[in-house]
């Protein structure tokens, strides 16, 4: 096991997050799952886009890709595509997410990539101070919703198992030994995993919906979840306005880099055939 701080870039400490933010936790969590599981940090890449989440990618001392807004599944797809042999993990919030790069989000899960995705779910996009997002729930105030969201949010997890994600799960940044246990899931399944962590963003959305600060938005974020083996046992309406949290999806489909390789060696066989003289082979044969 390494120390704790040799996963970071002490040269780049202290983090310029706000007091009280929840993304140090769940950056936190992620690197006690990598520890947890031995994984070599010289074979992972963190791969992030724009917002306040995404800075986490520049305090980790791994090989790491901060790149524009919403693209980066783009660039994680094309770097796992590349070296297939690479464990890559994407970092971001739910602006660059589930906004700007929805489309690439979706298709990622339709893929069955194997690509770990950490979605920082705050409600709000926090770096550009505060303008309601796809997952700022219906009702609650932002920048640009001063008398309250009119649209309704994004079900992260839902979307991310209706698109074809082989593992989902969601925690928050208070059910920290949770989330830690989802993501080091996450990181074993070959395939798309998605863990949505539900964090707190006291700056913006806590004191736009008068929450309080850190402490209580992060109890407003404990006080909307249960549980999913709770829940089993639960009216419905006791989990009415609830999010689920644990492991909300496993299931095995073929991986997209494997396939993608399975097809490329056939082709190579059947190049290879034509050459060596067997004129008649069609394109499709085995
Ligand atoms: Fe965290 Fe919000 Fe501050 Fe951004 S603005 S660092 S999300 S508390």
């Amino acid at each position: 096991m390494a120390e704790f701080l040799d996963y970071f870039r002490k040269e780049r400490l202290p983090h310029i997050w706000c007091p009280g933010c929840g993304h140090g936790t769940v950056t936190g969590a992620l690197v006690r799952a990598i520890d947890r599981l031995g994984l070599d940090k010289n074979n992972i890449v963190l791969v992030s886009g724009i917002g306040c989440s995404s800075r986490a990618v520049g305090y980790l001392d791994f090989d790491t890709l901060h790149t524009a807004h919403g693209r980066a599944l783009a660039f994680a797809t094309g770097i796992k595509h590349a070296s297939p042999n690479l464990k890559v993990i994407v970092m971001t919030g739910d602006g660059d997410c589930t906004a700007i790069g929805g489309n690439h989000f979706i298709h990622a899960a339709r893929r069955n990539i194997d690509i770990t995705t950490i979605v920082m779910n705050n409600s709000i996009y926090g770096m550009t101070s505060g303008q309601y997002s796809p997952t700022t729930p219906h009702g609650m105030l932002a920048t640009t919703a001063p008398y309250g969201n009119v649209e309704y949010d994004f079900d992260v997890c839902g979307l991310a198992k209706a698109a074809g994600a082989s593992y989902v799960a969601r925690a928050t940044s208070y059910h920290v030994t949770l989330l830690i246990d989802l993501i080091e899931k996450a990181l074993q399944n070959k395939g798309f995993s998605v863990v949505e962590a539900l964090t707190q963003c006291p700056t913006y959305f806590g004191r736009k919906n008068k929450l309080g600060g850190a402490v209580e938005t992060l109890n407003w974020i404990k006080d909307r979840t249960v549980n999913v083996k709770a829940a089993a046992a639960l009216s419905p309406d006791k989990l009415e306005g609830k999010l689920l949290i644990g492991e909300l999806y496993s299931g095995q489909r073929p991986e997209y880099t494997a396939s993608y390789g399975e097809m490329t060696a056939k082709v190579q066989r059947t190049y290879n055939d034509y050459k060596g003289g067997n004129r008649g082979c069609e394109l499709n044969s085995d």
